[in-house]
């Protein structure tokens, strides 16, 4: 996998599940309550009133987006998702907190311990920031800006948070068999760089309100107003410029973008102000000679920085980040604040979450592959694995089929294209060999010391994989999280358990529910190792053309058509002085690519299914054909209500589309889509021109 390009996921980003997707039990800090399981078809979930032809995300969805608000502390909240990953993280804290009160083995000791840390909040209280006071003395002791290189080194070797940039170790995008260092862009608070650089009153209100959060966390950390006031307008100052030489996530996207191979040394002269020596050094990577560097040009506005900022801006930005990393594990005041603009005014949440929710998430992405060890355990039964497997090479069937008749294409290419196809691994579940984590020290009463020892333990980690042969059987998610990924370098497709039950994957169902639900999931999956980006890439994960020019040239005009379809879905409504914003078909164009290959493949490997077994797609149950209930099977998976903030965040960060146009949009790119309904030609969900790369 890249270092700091994110895999192709299904849902956010690879990791970050557990940790941002929505919960159900009660608000505050009520005791937590066992999320019953949803259904994976819900007649009740569907607004009879809505003419499927016209909006069918409305049709299929509607009763249920009315009665299923928001919950309180939630962003968005989605019929699928945020109700299986409620429960699983239910389950898991049922595991943390008999573990915390009671460890039956040391590994259950550990994870206890971790978990029992974070819900101490008197201890938290009672020490304040000092848990802080050494990087934070580090920072102040600085009296020349060239020794910011090291002093950045020295605060991740303690794992105190440090910024600027991401430094990690990953593929090499044109030899997947070798893992490089790999060094990318960073060092921003704010979601996304438009939110420093667009020029218009809804962005300008939020910059001001940023100053003023960075301000009143200043002060709580014991300034005068009037000091932590300037200190903010420092700090902004310098994340206003690190926005400027940033690459937009668009292109950042486009691997061609960012694959730039340089020698240390000649990376060091980009940077001369910056010392990459020490700060390699103080990370305690081994020794190597050239690295991937994703952004050039950001390295090099950051060494004109160094040297133009003055030196207080640079350390109250230093000061900053130290603050603001640890902010959710400081004492109330700190807390309440960030989450007052970072939840609040940035994404519409109206409570945090509750403590144990929080805590269970923070030790599920401290300490995932020992929690995961047990809760597989009780969770995910050996059947569940072989059902997938016969899932996954209908699926792989289905995408050949697909690919042999696809009308554009050359023979040449095809051949190409099955071949990559034919080299796709699949892993499912969970890893064969669990990670040791052996090496973290947990202590029950040092929850900042616990977050940092683990940050440190991921990055060796991390940093020692280089130069190592690729280890195949690494995942990047944890067990419980509901999400899957596609890696283009490994050229593998990944189902973590936590996605494989209902509403996704349901024993008990007719086949069209399920291939709606977790065929569509595979088929994403694997339309992704076809997609803009991971097209780029062949059979061996190697950064490669494989197209003809002639084929590359049709499969471009066929994903712009796709890139311009969502360009023109409207994410969140214009009102007072904010404009409306629509989806950006670019940045979501991966995604976009995957949802619909992944519709329509499932739906040819439906038809397999059903043939084989002598069923009719035109079978009925529940007054709808097997055909019907594929897609309101997969709508369903998508019915989803979000804030305006979140939907407004999304539009500018996030790859995936929302559930709306998730359903809207692939469905009107799919005619079958349309006959199964009886709709009639031109409809807006049966139109006479629509997209289709795949
Ligand atoms: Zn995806």
């Amino acid at each position: 996998m890249n270092c700091f390009r994110l895999a192709l996921t299904l849902l956010l980003a690879a990791g970050t599940a557990m940790a941002q997707t929505p919960a159900s039990a009660p608000a505050g800090n009520a005791s937590p309550t066992r999320p019953s399981a949803t259904k994976s078809f819900d007649l009740s979930a569907i607004d009879k009133t809505a003419d499927p032809c016209t909006d069918f995300y409305q049709y299929a969805c509607g009763n249920w987006m009315k009665s299923n608000p928001i919950p309180s502390d939630q962003t968005r909240w989605v019929r699928s998702f945020s109700t299986v990953a409620e429960r699983n993280r239910y389950l898991l804290w049922q595991e943390l907190d008999a573990a915390a009160k009671d460890p039956k083995t040391p590994l259950e000791k550990q994870y206890g311990d971790f978990y029992a840390a974070c819900m101490n909040t008197d201890l938290v209280e009672q020490k304040g920031i000092t848990p802080l006071d050494p990087a934070l003395k580090h920072i102040a002791d600085l009296s020349d800006p060239h020794q910011i290189g090291q002093l950045i080194g020295e605060l991740a070797a303690t794992g105190a948070p440090s910024s600027l940039f991401y430094f990690g170790v990953g593929q090499d995008d044109k030899d997947s068999t070798k893992q490089i260092a790999q060094i990318a862009q960073g060092g921003l608070s704010l979601p996304d760089r438009d939110y420093y650089l667009v020029d218009n009153p809804h962005f300008a209100e939020i910059r001001k309100q940023y100053v003023d959060h960075v301000t009143k966390m200043f002060t709580l950390a014991g300034d005068t107003p009037d000091q932590a006031a300037k200190e903010a307008a420092m700090v902004m100052d310098i994340e206003i410029a690190l926005a400027k030489a940033s690459m937009s996530r668009t292109d950042l996207r486009n691997p061609d973008n960012t694959y730039h191979i340089f020698t240390v040394d000649d990376f060091e002269k980009l940077a001369p102000d910056f010392d990459f020596g020490v700060y390699f050094k103080d990370v305690r990577i081994r020794h190597f000679d050239s690295l991937e560097v994703a952004t050039p040009d950001f390295f090099k506005a950051l060494n004109g920085l160094i040297a133009s900022m003055p030196l207080n801006s640079w350390k109250s930005y230093l000061r900053w980040h130290v603050i603001h990393g640890t902010a959710s594990d400081l004492p109330k005041a700190f807390f309440d604040e960030n989450f007052a603009f970072f939840g609040k005014t940035l994404a519409g949440q109206k409570e945090p979450q509750p403590r144990w929710k929080q805590c269970t998430s923070m030790t599920d992405r401290a300490l995932g592959e020992a929690v995961g060890q047990d809760w597989v355990k009780q969770n995910f039964p050996p059947a569940a694995k072989a059902s997938m497997d016969k899932l996954v090479a209908a699926l792989e069937k289905a995408l050949g089929d697909d690919i042999r008749t696809l009308p554009w294409m050359s023979d040449e290419t095809k051949k190409a294209a099955e071949e990559k196809l034919a080299m796709f691994r699949n892993k499912i579940g969970y890893p064969e060999h669990w990670r040791s984590y052996a090496a973290l020290r947990v202590e029950r009463g040092d929850l900042i010391g616990n977050v940092e020892r683990s940050s440190v333990f991921e990055r060796d980690w991390d940093l020692d994989h280089l130069g190592k042969p690729v280890d195949e059987k690494e995942w990047g998610m944890t067990p419980p999280t509901v999400n899957a990924y596609y890696d283009p370098s490994m050229n593998d497709i990944n189902f973590p358990a936590g996605i494989l039950q209902p509403p996704f994957f349901d024993f008990k169902i007719d086949p069209a529910v399920n291939f709606g639900g977790i065929g569509v999931v595979i088929g994403h999956e694997m339309t992704h190792g076809f997609d803009d980006q991971g097209s780029k890439y062949d059979g061996k994960g190697n950064l490669r053309e494989w197209q003809t020019a002639d084929d590359r040239k049709a499969f471009t005009e066929r994903t712009d058509c796709e890139a311009n379809e969502y360009s023109g879905f409207e994410a969140a409504p214009a009102h007072d002085n904010v404009p409306a914003q629509n989806l950006n078909g670019k940045l979501t164009l991966g995604e976009n690519t995957a949802d619909n290959g992944g519709l329509r493949i499932a739906y040819m490997a439906l038809l397999d299914t059903l043939a084989a077994e002598g069923k009719s797609i035109d079978e009925k149950i529940d007054g709808y054909t097997e055909a019907q209930r594929y897609f309101i099977g997969f709508a369903q998976v998508w019915c989803q209500n979000q804030t305006e903030q979140e939907g407004r965040q999304r539009a500018l960060t996030d790859q995936h589309s929302p559930g709306h146009w998730r359903v809207d949009g692939t469905v009107q790119n799919f005619d079958e889509f349309g006959k199964a309904f009886g709709c009639t030609k031109s409809q807006p969900m049966y139109p006479v021109k629509s997209c289709r790369v795949w």
